[in-house]
């Protein structure tokens, strides 16, 4: 038996190097090789979301970075603006409910990307609003927000921008520097091929000074704190020793690759998913334009919810192919297929070729045969245009006229 392939949009896979270097003996978490650790970790973590700023390590998951962004600027009773586009935008609209935040929540219907004119409306509306909560890529839906755009309206307007990219970072474009975010959200569990368990938070200078003045309550999450023990290339508790060998070897993978070709490689294997998934008949659930390259959201092909998960436990069991289904009220109706960190072609062949033969085996299709044709044939045109090749690559359909002697149009 094949090892079974894990597609949810997090946790993924992991290289064989990461778990080696994850399996590691332990170390004096306050002796010189931990100091090392930490600070090629850091230098690395700021090379490739792209800032000067400090980035803080917690031993948390992702939540836990969603949570020390409302409590370490935000003060109970504060309005601030919570952008959401769906189940990770409402949480941490709800984090700030928690502590009391007076939250103004500027929300889209599932599959819809935030509109930065209604951001700049509602923050001409709302002078007292002083920060704006965006999430960069919408794990529940699969759409990606304009966040260059986004980030010219908040910071035109002199607002401090927090970003959930969780699950976006170190997949899809991203310059946190150059469109001055002020807290940017990552988990290692996502696109950076280690494991769950950390936190990575870049904190830009005017959001420390904003943290002197907020008075959310807060321990264990303090910026201050920690970074009071981080510039001396220590963590405040005791750090997810093994979780950091394994961010630090899927770094050094990623230098290898080098930061635009790991983008590019997120971009071609998600347009390979996209077409694939269109020539199976699937319907997207993100807007056409918003479509995160990280993780593609499915209209159900089933008509229950039941024979939805149907169709995903067979995928399991008989094809080893793990997908995700909807979250919160689209449970049922949507399943997603996670694209990030450890993947390349052949990992989308072996998706879709499987997910067609299993919609085959459960009777939601009679035909096999167009998903990888078709994922083949984009991937082409992908890796066409990355090299700046002009003209458009033969298609699916030309590929099989070509198979069966018609000459090809280029
Ligand atoms: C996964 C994820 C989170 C955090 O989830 P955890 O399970 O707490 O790690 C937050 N936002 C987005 C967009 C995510 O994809």
């Amino acid at each position: 038996m094949a090892e079974p392939q894990l597609r949810v949009p997090g946790p993924t896979p992991l290289p064989e190097r990461v778990i080696r270097a994850a399996s590691r003996q332990m170390i004096n978490h306050r002796g010189p090789e931990f100091a090392a650790l930490l600070e090629e970790i850091v230098t690395s973590m700021r090379w490739a979301l792209r800032t000067e700023s400090d980035v803080l390590i917690y031993p948390c998951s992702g939540s836990g970075g969603l949570e020390a962004a409302v409590v370490n600027v935000l003060s109970p009773g504060e309005r601030a603006l919570f952008c959401t586009m769906g189940s990770f935008g409402d949480r941490w609209a709800h984090i700030a409910d928690a502590y009391g935040v007076d939250v103004v929540r500027l929300s889209v219907r599932p599959g819809e990307a935030i509109d930065p004119e209604d951001v700049d409306r509602i923050l001409a509306e709302h002078g007292d609003i002083a920060t704006v909560y965006v999430t960069h890529n919408e794990t529940s839906t699969g759409v990606v927000n304009d966040l260059p755009s986004i980030a010219a309206v908040v910071k035109g307007r002199g607002k401090l921008l927090c970003v959930d990219s969780v699950s976006g970072a170190s997949c899809i474009p991203l310059d946190t520097d150059r469109l001055a975010i002020d807290i940017l959200v990552t988990g290692s569990q996502k696109g950076w091929m280690a494991p769950p368990g950390l936190a990575m938070i870049a904190v830009s200078s005017a959001a420390l000074q904003r943290a002197g003045t907020a008075t959310c309550p807060r321990f264990y999450l303090d910026f201050a704190r920690q970074k009071k023990y981080q510039d001396k290339q220590q963590t405040f508790s005791t750090p997810a020793v093994s979780v950091l060998y394994a961010l630090q070897e899927g770094l050094r993978m990623m230098r290898d690759e080098g930061l635009e070709n790991v983008w590019a490689r997120h971009a071609r294997v998600a347009r390979m998913i996209r077409a694939g998934a269109g020539a199976a008949g699937l319907k997207l659930l993100a807007a056409e334009g918003h479509r995160s390259d990280t993780v593609t959201a499915v209209h159900s092909p089933a008509d229950s919810p039941e024979a939805l998960k149907g169709l995903l436990t067979h995928l399991r069991t008989r094809h080893g192919l793990v997908l995700a289904g909807g979250q919160d009220a689209l449970q049922g109706k949507i399943f997603r297929i996670g694209h990030l960190g450890w993947i390349d072609d052949a990992d989308v062949y072996a998706i879709l070729a499987g997910l067609e033969q299993g919609l085959v085996d459960v009777g939601l299709r009679s035909r096999v045969g167009m998903t990888v044709a078709a994922a083949q044939a984009e991937g082409r045109n992908a890796q066409a245009e990355s090299a700046g090749v002009s003209g458009r690559q033969p298609d699916a359909a030309e590929d099989r006229r070509e198979s069966v002697g018609a000459p090809s149009t280029v």
